[in-house]
């Protein structure tokens, strides 16, 4: 069953000086997927990413997402209209308390925190995702004080405050421990159930095989195969880009 069109990339190249990461590059991340994004490194997926969430500006292409042209890309203005993403370096403000990170991710800015009276109906929501992200008991730490995977689990919960159609993971499992890596697994697989697109960059080639349909694969800034797992793992392509033939 194919399913209608959440983000499309068309046709996006980004250049760095002599450097083309970014070549010609179109692909669909349709609804209700968990869509993977793999490639060897240098591939240009992180540049994509950027692109898709308005870090950087293409120099030519398109993205529609959601049925309408992205013209400006901008991530706080994308984070408003349904797409959010976490970094390879987990973000959180260190300095305030895992709640009040959450409050802040809601998107009605800093007055939502001024003195210390949260926002009810957004302080409920956090306290829920809290609870399902099982944070709850470091509700008033600091967020700097969390570990690493911690800081993850926290990145991820916090966008989902602002209810998004379409979530982009950055490597959502490099450097945490394989319980962690079960958990960030389980909170996609209950996000996609309830109706949230996911699109990842992910190197765990099992993870993505399981969870993952289809897998997009990147090579030279540019789509070189693109289907179900099963499929796209035995593409002469595909196995020539990963082991540099
Ligand atoms: P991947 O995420 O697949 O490892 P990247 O998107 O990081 O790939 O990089 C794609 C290509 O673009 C690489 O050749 C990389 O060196 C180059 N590149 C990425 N970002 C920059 C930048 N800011 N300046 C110059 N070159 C860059």
């Amino acid at each position: 069953m194919t399913t209608a069109p959440l983000l499309e990339v068309r046709r996006l190249t980004k250049r760095f000086g002599g450097v083309t990461a970014v070549d010609d590059c179109s692909f669909t991340v349709r609804r209700g997927t968990v869509t993977a994004l793999i490639g060897p490194n240098g591939s240009g997926k992180t540049t994509v990413f950027n692109l898709i969430t308005g870090y950087l500006a293409a120099d030519a292409g398109q993205i529609v997402f959601d049925g309408r042209a992205v013209t400006r890309p901008d991530p706080a203005r994308l984070y408003r209209r349904g797409l959010s993403r976490t970094f390879q370096q987990p973000r959180a403000f260190d300095g305030l308390t895992v709640l009040e990170n959450l409050v802040i991710a809601a998107g009605h800015g800093w007055r939502a925190l001024a003195g210390r009276r949260l926002g009810a109906r957004d302080a409920a929501r956090g306290e829920a995702l809290l609870e399902e992200f099982a944070l709850a008991r470091h509700r008033d730490t600091p967020a700097g004080e969390l570990s690493y995977g911690q800081r993850k689990l926290l990145e991820f919960a916090a966008l989902l405050m602002s209810d998004p159609a379409l979530v982009l993971l950055d490597e959502p499992t490099a450097g945490v421990n394989p319980t962690m890596i079960a958990t960030i697994e389980r909170h996609v697989r209950e996000r996609h159930a309830s109706g949230t697109a996911f699109l990842l960059v992910e190197h765990d080639m099992n993870l993505v095989m399981r969870l993952c349909d289809p897998v997009i694969v990147l090579d030279g800034g540019t789509v070189i195969a693109e289907g179900p797992p099963s499929v796209v793992q035995s593409e002469p392509r595909v196995l020539d880009a990963y082991l540099g033939g």
